[in-house]
């Protein structure tokens, strides 16, 4: 069976014509599912009975189960908790902010990075997910934002699991997702966040693509980040920055720099003078992100002198600094925290 999601319009035609049908089929179905949210083949109801049957034998239409939601108490996030076709577990997290809607997508089930703060690593990678599941969580929270005449307009790859992991699938799933057939999603609208991998930074920039990059860079320096990423043993810090400033300089796109503050551990005045060092000359953005305690976890939020110090010391070298309240802090949304639970 095909995941009918992660089809482009041109092998969805293909397809139809394999199966003896004209090719204009392709654009009914696709407009079924992404323009009128259709939940089943039952719903397109300008295809023959005979036909939605033989497509059905022929595709899976959805394979997402949705487990549980959770919304924030200021309302601003809400999480989906899915179960694939296998059983496993993954979550999306809806962010609403005025005039955007964002969804921060999960790109593999668990994660190989094992960022010492967040969830999803603590069991390492499970397995990546398909074009289409990753499409999936999308569409879905597009259908529900629909009812309230709402659309996703921005998808961040944030979620569980390391995008540049799963390459071909996030690459595919951007093209999936800016289709003018699918949910035309603009690539300018798109994040995608790794913790680094220095050949995919190289690739990604040569890719025809106008998507943001963001490095989890969390740590002035190559000691203190193998500690907090033990992924970051493979690569040196000064490659990845280096591969980050050619993807600005080539893509012409500005890059961001995330920071998670962990008391004692990056929060001090000397680290934020290093990364000052070590950042100044890129077209970046650093934005801090108070660590959000979770359980279980030994790790410490900076109290507020020290992330105000830490960002003035940023902003006094000239470094274009953002600080970011972690939202969503009462329902785990840090990335795997609701599928930990489960
Ligand atoms: S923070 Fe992101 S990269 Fe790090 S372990 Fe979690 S999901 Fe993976």
């Amino acid at each position: 069976m095909f995941e009918l999601l992660g089809l482009t319009e041109t092998e969805l035609k293909t397809h139809m014509e394999e199966m003896g049908e004209k090719g204009f089929r392709a654009s009914q179905i696709l407009s079924w599912i992404y323009e009128k949210g259709a939940k089943s083949w039952d719903e397109m109801t300008d295809l023959s009975k005979a036909f939605r049957q033989k497509l059905a034998e022929y595709f899976q239409l959805f394979s997402l189960k949705l487990v549980k939601t959770e919304d924030s108490i200021d309302g601003e996030t809400t999480k989906f908790l899915w179960q694939l076709s296998d059983g496993k577990l993954v979550e999306s997290v809806l962010i609403r902010a005025p005039g955007r809607r964002t969804v921060c997508v999960s790109s593999q089930v668990g994660c190989p990075a094992r960022c010492a703060f967040c969830a999803s690593g603590k069991k390492g990678l499970i397995r990546n997910l398909s074009p289409a599941e990753i499409v999936e969580q999308v569409v879905h929270i597009d259908r529900f934002l629909k009812e309230k005449e709402e659309r996703v307009c921005h998808v961040v790859f944030m979620g569980m699991g390391e995008p540049f992991e799963n390459y071909d699938a996030v690459i595919k799933t951007i093209y999936l997702l800016n289709s003018p057939k699918g949910l035309n999603i603009s690539q300018r609208r798109m994040t995608v966040s790794t913790v680094g991998l220095v050949e995919q930074i190289h690739r990604f920039a040569e890719e025809d693509l106008k998507v943001n990059l963001v490095l989890s860079l969390h740590a002035p320096n190559q000691r203190i980040r193998q500690k907090i990423i033990p992924y970051a043993r493979k690569y040196a810090i000064e490659d990845l920055l280096k591969a980050m400033l050619l993807f600005a300089q080539k893509t012409k796109r500005d890059i961001t720099y995330e920071y998670t503050l962990l008391a004692d551990i990056n929060d001090q005045q000397e680290h934020a003078e290093e990364l000052a060092n070590l950042v100044k000359g890129h077209p970046c953005t650093v934005n801090l992100i108070p660590y959000n305690p979770i359980e279980g976890l030994l790790l410490k939020r900076p109290a507020s002198e020290s992330i105000e110090t830490f960002r003035d010391i940023l902003m006094e070298a000239g470094i274009n600094t953002t600080w970011r309240y972690t939202k969503g802090k009462d329902i785990a949304a840090a990335c795997g925290q609701l599928a930990l639970k489960e």
